[in-house]
Formats: structure tokens, C-alpha cells, sequence
């Protein structure tokens, strides 16, 4: 089909970084063909569709370059605990429980929550084994997303510095995690028009040796794969690196062959001035989820250290058990406030960079730069409609101010990817919404029951 969207607040987020009032974005098939004024496109293109954007912002499709599809199900299960009882006894202990089907139950709650609040791509780091891996990429194929997806590698039952402490469903053997990411990608790479990738997800440091790093370093550079990371997230990740290594974080992820164009290291919280730079020279991306660190307590990562030092930063809202929503304007008003209540300016970390991590930054992470991330001739048709004219968002004399500091995801009016219309006035289209929800429901009231967790409030329920 072609499309031409009118009468729009056009957020380009291209290299001049334009922004173009009454705007007009046409689209053939899958890709953006022109970018103008709506008089003049209109005049190019009659034949087009017409779609009224009046009182809306157009923009890139945002990018969650750090999301854990399995945890909306368990979304409020493990709140305001410590890290250790979080893994242990909820997050580890309930997805260590999980049939394929309560897995693929919560992938579709996961991207159906996202696509209704512009989500348009996303990256998935840690996905086991059990969880059905098919079931999985179905829900990403069907439902219109553009996803990668990594398989989780490991080969020690620990995190940190605590040994044996993962769950046992939760255990996956090294070399087996590897012929799987393997053959996953041989299966079913590229399905869904080009939408589906499958990536490399070591796990932490503390629970993956550093043979079989090396592995998935020289596998990644075999089969041209991407790698996601979880990686100075906890001051025990830098303290157990020194110990078992002798080294300094990102001198050892160096030394294995981790950092590439193509990594994507989640939260990078304890970084030091080296291991920044290392991690720029080698253009990998630091991933910041600035939700799920601060209600963790794992800290704040040094974002304006990282800008300044010419690092990709992208931004994530990490799972759904310590972000508790996949909306990404939430991690984007987060992202913007946060440095600047850390530093004491309000200048830092502008609502400008903040678009650019969530749009562009995140495609640079994938490297898909050259298809996504802007509005760009050319390029895929990955972009949103976001309501002006809601009492949040009006009166909108600034679209950025809007879009990083007033809206939400509730905002969002139309998705479109690939040049297909995915959302509809706040509809999706692809997914049966209703099913999803009910099929959720008694997905995790089976969980629970299963694993025994009680996750009653800490207040009397009756
Ligand atoms: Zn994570």
C-alpha cells in the first residue's frame, strides 16, 4: 500500500535533525519515499492513501534496545526487594517454572504492550532454552514487531559473586546454548519480511566462564551475530572481575572479544573512565534502563561521562518485573531527569539526546542505522502518530518538550512498521488484544500456584 500522512507535526530525527511543521510522510510498500510540506506532497502524490495526522507528532518508531519479553507475565511479583531474594525466590524461581506456552503467553503480552505505546523494535537479551524458542519468534512474526531476539548462554549456576544459587529451571548447559542460538538463527532468521534476528545473550559475568565467552565471541563473529550483554549492572560484577581475572572490567570483556559494533552491554552502571573508553573505541553500546537501576537500587549509570566520551548510548526499559511497564516514555522522562538530579544541572542530558537514544542511537546499537531510527527517504516505514491534542500533550508548542516530558505510551495513536499499519487510533491490529489478556491471567495464576510465591501486598488482603 501506499500512504501519505498529512497535516503533521513531522520529528525527523535525520541527520540535520529536522522537524517540519505541517508535514507530510509518503510510504510505498515498506519503505518512507518522500518527506516534505503536505501542500506539496499532496500535489506528488495523489494517488496515495490519505492519513490525517492533524494534532499529532510523526516520529521514528522508538527502539527498547534492553527488554525481557518472559517478564510481563510476573509484572508486580518481585517489587521493592533485595536483588538476591528478587533472582532466588521470584524472578528466577517463577520463570524457572514457565511452560512454553506461559512463555510465548507473556512474549505477546510484552510486545502487545509495547506496539500500543510506540514501540516498533526491540531487543530481547536473555531468552532460555525452556521457554520454547518457537513460540516465541511465532509471537514477534504475527504480531508485525521488528525483534531480536538473543538466546541466553551460560555455564555456571551463579551470579556475582554467590555461587550455585540459580534456580535449577533456570539452568542451561554452555555448548548446548550455543547449538541452539545456532540453529535458531538457520531456522527462523529473517521471517516476518526481514523482522526477526537472533543474537547472542551471555549472561552476566559471574554466571558464564570466561571460555565460554570466548565462545560466543568467536561463534557472533561466525555466524554474524549480534551480542547482548548484562554487564557492570552491580558493584559485585567489577569486584568478581578483579578477583577471578586480574583485570578491570573492560579489559576483560576485551580480552574474550565481547566489545563489537554489535553489543549491546545493559546498564553499565559501574564503569570506570578506562572501561568507557574501551568501550567507544570498539563501538559497542551502553544500553541505559534508568527505571529498572533506580528501583533495583543498582545505581545510576554515568550516561553524560559516556557522551562526552563519543559512546553510543540507547535506551531500554529493561523487564517487567523492575521497570514494571514497557512503555519507553517512561524510560525516556526518567533518562532525561535522572543525570540531572545527579550532576545538580539542569542542562545535562537535554530531552534532545534523550530522543536520540530511544530513535537513532538504538538503530546505531543494532545496526540497522541504515534501515530504521529516523525518518529518512529510504528507509524502513517504522514510525508513530503521537496525540497533540490531549490535556497531557496540548499545547504542544515544543514537540520535544512533548514527547520526552508530557506524553505517555496512552498517547500514542498510530504504529506503523514495514509500511503496515500495526495500530489504529490506540487499536492494534494484529493481535487479538482481549485473548491476550485473559490468556495472561490464567498463565500467571498457573505460575503462581505451581511455584507456590505468594505476591499478596504487604498490607491485609481479605
Ligand atoms: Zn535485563
Amino acid at each position: 500500500m501506499n500512504y501519505l500522512i498529512v497535516n503533521a507535526l513531522v520529528m525527523t530525527v535525520d541527520r540535520e535533525r529536522r522537524i517540519i511543521r505541517d508535514g507530510a510522510v509518503a510510504t510505498s510498500g515498506d519503505r518512507i519515499t518522500d518527506i516534505g510540506k503536505t501542500e506539496e506532497l499532496k500535489r506528488r502524490y495523489p494517488d496515495h492513501t490519505l492519513v490525517d495526522a492533524r494534532d499529532h507528532i510523526v516520529m521514528p518508531g522508538l527502539i527498547n534496545a534492553h527488554v525481557h519479553l518472559t517478564q510481563a507475565l510476573i509484572k508486580g511479583c518481585a517489587d521493592d526487594v533485595e536483588l538476591m531474594d528478587f533472582l532466588q525466590y521470584r524472578v528466577w524461581k517463577l520463570m524457572g517454572s514457565y511452560t512454553p506456552s506461559e512463555a510465548a503467553a507473556s512474549a505477546r503480552l510484552c510486545i502487545l504492550e509495547m506496539l500500543k505505546s510506540g514501540t516498533t523494535t526491540f531487543a530481547e537479551t536473555l531468552l532460555a532454552g525452556h521457554y520454547g524458542l518457537d513460540g516465541i519468534t511465532d509471537g514477534v512474526v504475527d504480531s508485525g514487531i521488528r525483534g531480536i531476539l538473543a538466546k541466553s548462554v551460560m555455564d555456571l549456576p551463579s551470579y556475582a559473586t554467590r555461587d550455585n544459587i540459580m534456580d535449577p529451571g533456570m539452568i542451561e548447559d554452555g555448548d548446548e546454548c550455543l547449538e541452539r542460538a545456532r540453529r535458531w538463527k538457520r531456522e527462523r532468521e529473517g521471517e516476518g519480511g526481514g523482522r526477526v534476528k537472533i543474537w547472542l545473550g551471555p549472561r552476566p559475568v559471574g554466571s558464564i566462564s570466561r571460555d565460554m565467552l570466548e565462545k560466543v565471541s568467536s561463534l557472533a563473529g561466525e555466524e554474524d551475530m549480534g551480542i547482548a550483554i548484562h554487564f557492570c549492572e552491580v558493584q559485585e560484577d567489577v569486584r568478581l572481575i578483579r578477583e577471578r581475572y586480574g583485570m578491570e572490567p573492560g579489559e576483560f570483556m576485551e580480552s574474550v572479544g565481547i566489545f563489537t559494533p554489535r553489543t549491546l552491554l545493559a546498564h553499565g552502571i559501574w564503569l570506570s573512565p578506562d572501561d568507557m573508553e574501551r568501550i567507544g573505541r570498539k563501538k559497542a553500546t551502553v544500553v541505559h534502563c534508568p527505571g529498572s537501576n533506580a528501583k533495583l537500587a543498582s545505581g545510576i549509570c554515568p550516561v553524560p561521562e559516556l557522551l562526552e566520551r563519543g559512546v553510543n548510548v540507547a535506551l531500554g526499559t529493561d523487564a517487567s518485573t523492575c521497570e514494571n511497564s514497557c512503555d519507553m516514555f517512561g524510560a525516556m522522562k526518567l533518562a532525561a531527569l535522572i543525570h540531572k538530579a545527579r550532576t545538580l544541572s539542569p542542562t545535562t542530558v537535554p530531552a534532545e539526546t534523550v530522543i536520540e537514544m530511544a530513535t537513532i542511537n538504538g538503530a546505531r546499537a543494532l545496526g540497522m542505522e541504515g534501515e530504521i531510527g529516523s525518518l529518512e527517504i529510504g528507509k524502513k516505514a517504522d514510525l508513530i502518530c503521537i496525540r497533540t491534542d490531549t490535556a497531557r500533550t496540548a499545547p504542544n508548542t515544543n514537540p520535544v518538550s512533548a514527547v520526552v516530558y508530557s506524553a505517555t505510551g496512552s498517547d500514542v495513536d498510530h504504529v506503523m512498521v514495514d509500511g503496515k499499519w500495526i495500530v489504529r487510533n490506540g487499536s492494534v491490529l494484529s493481535m487479538d488484544e482481549e485473548g491476550i489478556l485473559e490468556e495472561a491471567r490464567t498463565a500467571i495464576a498457573a505460575v503462581l500456584k505451581r511455584t507456590g510465591v505468594n505476591n499478596d501486598p504487604r498490607w491485609p488482603v481479605s
